[in-house]
């Protein structure tokens, strides 16, 4: 299998500086806790994460509905954040936006906690995919239809560790 580059590194790392920047002028200053997708959201988080110069808590989540590149259509949750989120602004990171029903779910859920704010961060968006309507107030690059892997996505758990998005040629 081959993996073709779709999105190089610096391409990443200069489009998370301009989220970040977007970002802190929104909240100005105010704190918010970052629920993090495990495990996919994990490397876009960190870099994010850097180069925000707000109060800053970082909190995790992970639920899954993916095996290999099909969704069971089903969601199952693994793990619950721990902070309480009761009257914070909550910005979930999430690595892509595929039909939108993971994170409709993570919304509906987040959102019965109470928060101040609830928005979404998303490196990818394969917006042509969605099945739940959902607008991520933050979106890193629009993607085609691809099964992308890298930069934190998994095919079957690999790959996770390239540093760039890129796409599987079988
Ligand atoms: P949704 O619930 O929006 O359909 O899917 C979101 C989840 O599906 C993502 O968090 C990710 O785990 C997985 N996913 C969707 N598209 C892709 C893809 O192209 N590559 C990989 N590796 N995972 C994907």
């Amino acid at each position: 299998m081959t993996v073709n580059t779709l999105i190089d590194e610096k391409a990443i790392q200069k489009r998370i500086k301009e989220l970040a920047l977007k970002i802190e002028q929104d909240y100005s200053n105010e704190e918010i806790v970052l629920i993090i997708t495990l495990k996919g959201a994990v490397f876009f988080a960190t870099e994010l994460a850097k180069s925000l110069s707000l109060p800053t808590i970082i909190d995790f989540i992970k639920v899954s509905s993916y095996s290999g590149t099909q969704s069971t259509g089903e969601i199952s949750f693994n793990l619950d954040i721990s902070e309480n989120i009761s009257g914070k602004n909550v910005l979930i990171i999430e690595d892509i936006v595929d039909t939108g029903r993971t994170l409709t779910y993570l919304k509906e859920y987040l959102g019965k906690k109470n928060p101040k704010s609830l928005k979404i961060c998303t490196l990818l968006d394969k917006k042509e995919r969605r099945e739940f309507e959902l607008l991520p107030e933050y979106v890193g690059f629009e993607i085609p239809d691809k099964f992308v892997v890298g930069y934190g996505l998994d095919y079957d758990e690999k790959y996770r560790n390239l540093p760039f998005i890129g796409y599987i040629e079988q």
